[in-house]
């Protein structure tokens, strides 16, 4: 028996199964940090929870409309209204199994068999498996540290080809924190417009910047133009500590949302009930929550990124929203340690998982090899002691 091509070729994902090994390494007693997976340690807050519970006493308990109750598709539209000052009707929402499955959907929504999707790196690593899955073409645009590692109207036209349907701003970016300015966007936007191109914007981390003077902008919300052509992807697994839930969405014109609740359709339906009363909660309910969240992770990211910067060899930028630290290890590559030659950052994550019990992944998830990232989504005694055993391997070693 033979698997498909399709599934084949696809690998599994880093963060995902990094967050499987380490879990299952914390419950046989390894006394690991985890800076994998990037995933809030908050409790989902109280008055979620409680309207999950309601959901329950009320059995609403029974299929929804597959593209989620006209109840939340309006209190995102209003959300995207208040926030991010775009203007949809509830039926250009659809509500998924968290952003991941938006994504997923919108690729499959938009892509023909070949079509090239520009995907700026670093990049989030399902980006380029979801495309393919959809029968699409990954063109990865590689930035680079000068231009704070964002895609530039110059960078994109170099990838731009006939078969170009797509591509992806992700700002806050997983892995590097970078935000992208209005002005930045403004230029993406044109060259989209002029190309007659897709974008997908994933806003996944807009609650989460960490800078008073940068704010979070829809690229979508730059013009009409834009907007017909953008899908903006969002969830509330971040800005809530709602990952478990599977809460995500997209926006989007509505000929394209039509296409994207006719596959869920026929896929998974609605999204579990109960989730879609705690969305509702969370997003109509006292965003203090949020706030909160995000004034820890700025001490959070404040501390981290002095430490790192502190240790030699190492370098990276100061992240500027989402709960990452994209570390350039290149430095450390071609030294030995225990007499094995360093290549890379998988070699680096591998030695701090062995032997210092520091789990990181690999920047060649990213697209960039000599790289690795860690997430500062953990706990302030954890960020310290993990810290501490990075900068002795370094100094064991280097
Ligand atoms: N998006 C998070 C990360 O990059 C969670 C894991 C995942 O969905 O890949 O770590």
């Amino acid at each position: 028996m033979k698997l498909s091509e399709k599934a084949s070729g696809i690998c599994p994902s880093k963060t995902m199964s990094l967050a499987a090994m380490t879990r299952k390494m914390k419950q046989d007693g390894v006394p690991i940090i985890d800076f994998g997976a990037g995933e809030p340690d908050f409790d989902t807050p109280q008055h979620i929870k409680d309207a999950a519970k309601e959901a329950l006493d009320n059995n609403f308990t029974k299929y929804a409309p597959s593209a989620g109750t006209e109840e939340l598709r309006s209190a995102i539209a209003d959300k995207l209204k208040n926030d991010n000052g775009l203007n949809y009707s509830y039926n250009e929402i659809v509500v998924s199994n968290g952003s991941k499955h938006a994504l997923f959907n919108a690729f499959l929504a938009i892509l023909e068999q070949g079509d090239e999707v520009i995907i700026p790196a670093p990049y989030w690593l399902s980006y380029t498996e979801m495309v393919s899955i959809a029968g699409g073409v990954p063109v990865i645009a590689y930035t680079n540290v000068m231009t704070g590692y964002k895609a530039t109207e110059e960078i994109l036209k170099k990838h731009l080809s006939e078969k170009t349907k797509a591509i992806i701003i992700n700002s806050p970016n997983n892995p590097t924190g970078m935000v992208y300015t209005k002005e930045e966007l403004e230029k993406i936007a044109d060259f989209a417009v002029r190309n007659d191109i897709y974008v997908i914007s994933d806003e996944v981390y807009e609650k989460l910047i960490y800078s008073g003077k940068m704010q979070h902008i829809s690229i979508a919300s730059l013009n009409n133009e834009i907007k017909k052509r953008t899908i903006v992807v969002n969830g509330l697994s971040k800005s809530y500590a709602m990952t478990g839930w599977r809460v995500g969405y997209t926006a989007s014109d509505v000929t394209i949302a039509s296409a994207i609740s006719n596959i869920q359709s026929h896929t998974t339906s609605n999204i579990n009930s109960i989730a879609l009363k705690a969305a509702y909660a969370a997003l109509k309910g006292d965003q203090s929550c949020v706030e909160e969240m995000l004034n820890e992770f700025k001490h959070r990211r404040d501390y981290i990124y002095q430490r790192v910067s502190d240790i030699p060899y190492l370098s990276c930028l100061i992240p500027k929203g989402a709960f990452y630290l994209f570390i350039d290890i290149s430095k450390l590559c071609g030294e030995k340690v225990d007499g094995k030659k360093i290549k890379d950052g998988a070699d680096v994550a591998r030695i701090l998982l062995d032997k210092y019990n520091v789990a990181v992944v690999p920047g060649e998830s990213f697209g960039y090899d000599d790289h690795i990232r860690i997430s500062f989504a953990v706990g302030m005694e954890d960020i310290v002691e993990g810290i501490d055993r990075i900068e002795n391997f370094v100094k064991d070693n280097f």
